[in-house]
C-alpha cells in the first residue's frame, strides 16, 4: 500500500519533470532554431541578387569571393547613403534594405533625394553568420579616426592591427568620397535605438516619428573607429546608426520603411 502510493507519486513526479524539461528544451533552442531559419531565407536572397530586377553595381569582391553591391536611386543633391550589415550577424538589416532597394526600383517616386544603397557591407560575415569579416576585422572598428586604437576588449571587436586595412571599411570610405554624402543611415541590431553621430539629431527625431525607437547619442559603451565616429563626429556627416530590436524581417519592415522614406526626403 504504501510503496504503492510512491509509485504513483514517481510516476506523477517524472510526467513533471519531461513536461518542464520540454518547455525549456523548447525555449531555448527555438530562438535558436529561428535564426538558422532566417540564416536560410538571408543565403537565398543574398544568391538571388545576381539574377534580380534590380541593375546593381558592382563595388567590390571580398576575400572570401563574395560581391558587394551598391545601387544609386534617384538624382541630384543631398545623397543619402545607406549601409546594412556590416556586422554580418546582424540580418534583418540586410532584409530591410534589400527590401527599400526592391520597393525603391519599382516605386522611385517615392523619392524626393537619391539614395545610395549597400544592403549588405560584409557578406562574408552574412554567409558565415559571424558579426567579424573573413579575416576577423570588426569592420565597424576599423575606420581611420583619430580615437582609432589596435587595443581591443573582445575578439569581436577586433579592430584590425591598421586602421582603414578591412576592405569593406575601404569600401564604406570609397562610398563617402565619391558620393559626399549629407546623410548616412547604417543598419544594425539590437539595441533598439535611433543612435545618432554629428549633425543628425533632428534626422533621428524624425525617423522615431514613425519607428518609436529611442533617440540617444550613446550607444552605452566606447565605438573607436565606428562609421558614427569617422562620418559622423570628424566629417560633420548626420549619421544615424539604426539598431533594430530583435525582431523578424517582416516587423523590421512595418517599423522602418516610412522612417527610411522620410529619412531620404529629410
Ligand atoms: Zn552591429
Amino acid at each position: 500500500m504504501k510503496s504503492g502510493g510512491f509509485l504513483r507519486n514517481l510516476k506523477l513526479w517524472i510526467v513533471i519533470f519531461l513536461i518542464i524539461s520540454i518547455i525549456l528544451v523548447y525555449k531555448y533552442t527555438m530562438p535558436y532554431y529561428n535564426e538558422l531559419q532566417l540564416h536560410q531565407k538571408t543565403k537565398q536572397l543574398y544568391a538571388g541578387i545576381a539574377g534580380d530586377n534590380i541593375d546593381w553595381e558592382i563595388i567590390a569582391q571580398t576575400e572570401a569571393g563574395n560581391t558587394i553591391y551598391i545601387k544609386k536611386f534617384g538624382d541630384g543633391d543631398e545623397i543619402t547613403l545607406i549601409l546594412a550589415a556590416l556586422h554580418g550577424d546582424e540580418q534583418t538589416g540586410f532584409h530591410l534594405v534589400y527590401r527599400l532597394a526592391d520597393t525603391l526600383a519599382s516605386q522611385p517616386e517615392i523619392i524626393r533625394k537619391p539614395a545610395v544603397i549597400v544592403p549588405v557591407v560584409n557578406p562574408d560575415g552574412l554567409l558565415a553568420r559571424s558579426r567579424l569579416n573573413a579575416e576577423g576585422i570588426d569592420v565597424n572598428r576599423n575606420f581611420p579616426t583619430k580615437n582609432w586604437s589596435p587595443v581591443y576588449e573582445q575578439e569581436k571587436y577586433y579592430p584590425g592591427s591598421q586602421s582603414g586595412s578591412a576592405l569593406e571599411t575601404q569600401v564604406m570610405m570609397l562610398l563617402i568620397n565619391k558620393y559626399k554624402p549629407v546623410k548616412i543611415i547604417a543598419v544594425h541590431d539590437d539595441l533598439h535605438m535611433n543612435n545618432f553621430d554629428g549633425p543628425a539629431e533632428n534626422l533621428a527625431w524624425k525617423m522615431a516619428e514613425t519607428n518609436g525607437y529611442e533617440v540617444t547619442s550613446d550607444v552605452g559603451y566606447p565605438t573607436p573607429g565606428s562609421l558614427g565616429s569617422y562620418a559622423g563626429i570628424e566629417k560633420n556627416i548626420a549619421v544615424i546608426t539604426l539598431e533594430l530590436p530583435r525582431i523578424s524581417p517582416e516587423e523590421a519592415w512595418r517599423d522602418n520603411f516610412q522612417a527610411l522614406i522620410d529619412a531620404i526626403n529629410f
